[in-house]
């Protein structure tokens, strides 16, 4: 959160299964949209922060299966875990906060007294949840009476159930919500309160995340019932929230826009870069337009023109060099050249490239270091490398930017067998 000076320009606050994650999306086509919206336009200023039911555990699995940005602040488990940055740093505080009139032994021991419960797998049993599966016509009994019998034995808990199966038992001052205010005290505290926040999401557990003050809100187009329902019975007509008529992230990205949060166009929906133009001077938005570019000259999906790697080449500085995370230095022309012959050779196939958590600072008067992960991903192959850009601005364009000279690594892990299948 410190990677903010200031308060931040607009706060997203997503839910991830069927709000950011369109599981039933296997191209993943409007999350990489909102991606490439996000670091071309937001990342600069702006705050991202996914919110889940998932554990840590279970959320770094969804995170190696999808193309998910990292965000600022992942609020897990139901608001219970508050963890910051790449690292995951764990907010202490609200772990301490969370404590009061909780004890987990004895919730696990009460609710084993309702066999129509059945525990969620121990992955999602987390210090401050209790997790179970339970029908939808049983559910609401079943709160009721284990609601009765904790507050008797002196705990003060919160039972939500969501998504028509899923039953969690949380202190009384967790959940999605909370968390969420407790985020915003702490920015309010530190003068850096979000100027806007738009909390998105789908189903039962995302609706205290619409009960924020001062928050706009998206409910994607294929919201369940139950936020539905909740919504017509305690939001009806609060203009703040809007039922988005696109599905997961495309509906984020139709709220931004209906909302007037900023734009809202992602550069991945413009076919023609040459429209493609921001409207302050950002380095970092050419770095996402050249690698949609790339993606879509090897998926063919722009024609095989001479023109148009003449018109990539002479953003390249003739004399520029490319380190490629092998270690091997060539000149950055002769890998523009190396593209050129590149054309279509992942046509048809599932070919995805994407950045993440870039930034840019200007380190002289045109000058600008640009810095980010830049992802690859084909067929069950994903690979990335930490990338780091020398951009000078052109003095008669100030935002059309000249890459002077570029340097990957391998981030742990993520390196490819082979270097030289790998371009740049
Ligand atoms: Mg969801």
């Amino acid at each position: 959160m410190d990677r903010l000076h200031g308060s931040a320009r607009l706060m997203v606050v997503s839910d991830l299964d069927s709000t950011m994650v369109d599981h039933d999306d296997p191209d993943d086509i409007s999350l990489l949209s909102f991606n490439a919206l996000w670091e071309s336009y937001y990342r600069h200023d702006s705050l991202l922060v996914f919110s889940t039911g998932r554990s840590p555990t279970s959320y770094k699995l969804l995170r190696n299966e999808k193309p998910l940005l990292t965000p600022d602040v992942a609020v897990m488990s139901v608001g219970t875990e508050i963890a910051y940055g790449e690292a995951l740093v764990v907010d202490a505080g609200w772990e301490e906060y969370l404590n009061h009139k909780w004890d987990r032994e004895i919730i696990v021991e009460e609710t084993s007294k309702f066999p129509e419960l059945t525990p969620q797998s121990e992955i999602d049993q987390r210090p401050h949840k209790v997790s179970f599966y339970v029908e939808e016509v049983k559910a609401l009994a079943i709160i009721d009476v284990l609601a009765e019998r904790l507050e008797k034995l002196g705990l003060d808990v919160k039972i939500i159930y969501s998504s028509g199966i899923a039953l969690d038992v949380l202190p009384r001052g967790a959940g999605k919500g909370q968390a969420l205010a407790y985020l915003m005290k702490k920015f309010a505290l530190d003068g850096k309160l979000p100027a806007n926040t738009l909390v998105c999401g789908d189903s039962g557990n995302d609706a205290e995340l619409f009960s924020i003050p001062e928050v706009y809100g998206v409910m994607v187009s294929n919201a369940k019932e139950e936020l539905l329902q909740w919504y017509a019975e305690n939001m009806k007509s609060n203009p703040y929230i809007l039922r988005a008529t696109d599905r997961c992230a495309a509906g984020i990205i139709q709220a931004i826009g209906y909302f007037g949060l900023g734009t809202n166009v992602s550069p991945r929906d413009i076919k023609d870069f040459q429209k493609c133009k921001a409207e302050i001077i950002n380095p970092g938005h050419e770095v996402v337009k050249f690698y949609l570019f790339y993606e879509r000259w090897r998926r063919a999906e722009v024609e095989m023109a001479g023109q148009h790697m003449q018109n990539i080449k002479s953003f390249f500085y003739s004399l520029g060099t490319f380190v490629h995370p092998s270690g091997i230095e060539q000149p950055i022309h002769q890998c523009i050249d190396a593209m050129e012959s590149l054309h279509g050779d992942r046509q048809g196939k599932r070919f995805q490239v994407w950045v993440d958590q870039l930034s840019s600072a200007q380190i002289g008067s045109d000058t600008w270091l640009v810095k980010c992960k830049k992802w690859e991903s084909y067929g069950e192959d994903k690979h990335c490398c930490l990338t780091t850009i020398l951009m000078s601005s052109k003095a008669e364009i100030p935002n059309e930017f000249i890459w002077l000279h570029m340097h990957q690594t391998w981030l742990d892990g993520f390196g490819v067998k082979q270097p030289e299948t790998w371009l740049l």
